[in-house]
């Protein structure tokens, strides 16, 4: 199956303002897509709708073939790994080591067998040397790596990011982009960044007023930005 299916998902919030207005789109297996768009575009409202912290008003999103559902969001929330923009929201215990095995161990992993995955995890990010500091010693840039790590050590059958190379200085942002080509999971990044849209991802999708108003190779759509 493809890693992420949408079809016709709209969405209005509490207040009635509508974000979504019937996005279509796939991705398979192994792509790395850029989402692009203004602000207000509703790229936040389509991210949150991927790992079911919002459900469908209308239509489906499925990833990996699971619909996202209330019966299926345990499930869905491992294969979705959301890298939210600020990483301080996303690490909170007290060494590298903990924060990356706190998903895995809430999953049951254990023993050795969770010491592999985080090794492994922090290994693909080249984090491995900072795995027993605290989180709040390292620079924003590692932290995003760690933040990065925390998810790919639950195994997702894709990985979202949310503006991966803000506030990252030069050597920051092209050891991220590194890291980024290196792995072998599907990848779907929402950025402002066209450079680095470029850069990094083959497709790239603009979503604008709620709708996917184009959808196709980067370099296309993006020219020489
Ligand atoms: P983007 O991430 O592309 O900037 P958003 O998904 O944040 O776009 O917003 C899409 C639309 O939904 C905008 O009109 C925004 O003002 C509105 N919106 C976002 N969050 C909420 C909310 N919690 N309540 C009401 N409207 C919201
Ligand atoms: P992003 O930078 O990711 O596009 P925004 O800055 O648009 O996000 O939104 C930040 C937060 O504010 C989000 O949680 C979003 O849901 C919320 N938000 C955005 N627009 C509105 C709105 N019109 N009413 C209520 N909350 C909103």
């Amino acid at each position: 199956p493809n890693s992420l299916e949408v079809s016709r998902l709209a969405y209005a919030y509490p207040d009635g303002t509508q974000a979504l207005f019937g996005v279509d789109l796939t991705i398979g297996r192994g792509e790395r897509v850029a989402l692009l768009g203004p602000n207000g575009a509703g790229k936040t409202t389509l991210v949150m709708h991927l790992n079911g912290i919002l459900t469908p008003g209308h239509g489906t999103v499925t990833v990996a073939g699971t619909p996202v559902r209330r019966d299926t969001l345990k499930e869905i929330r491992q294969r979705v790994g959301l890298v939210f923009q600020d990483p301080d929201d996303q690490l909170f215990m007290p060494t590298v080591r903990d924060d990356v095995a706190f998903g895995p161990a809430n999953a049951g992993v254990r023993g050795e067998e969770l010491a592999a995955v985080v090794k492994n995890a922090l290994d693909r990010v080249g984090m491995l040397d900072v795995a027993d500091r605290p989180p709040h010693h390292l620079s924003f840039g590692q932290r995003r790596r760690v933040a990065v790590a925390t998810v790919l050590a639950m195994e997702p059958e894709i990985l979202v990011l949310d503006e991966p190379s803000s506030n990252l200085d030069p050597a920051a942002r092209r050891e991220l982009a590194e890291i980024l080509r290196s792995l072998d999971v599907t990848v779907l990044m929402v950025t402002h960044d066209l450079p680095y849209a470029l850069e990094l991802c083959e497709r790239a999708m603009i979503l604008s007023d709620g709708v996917v108003a184009a959808d196709g190779p980067t370099r296309e759509l993006l020219g020489d930005a």
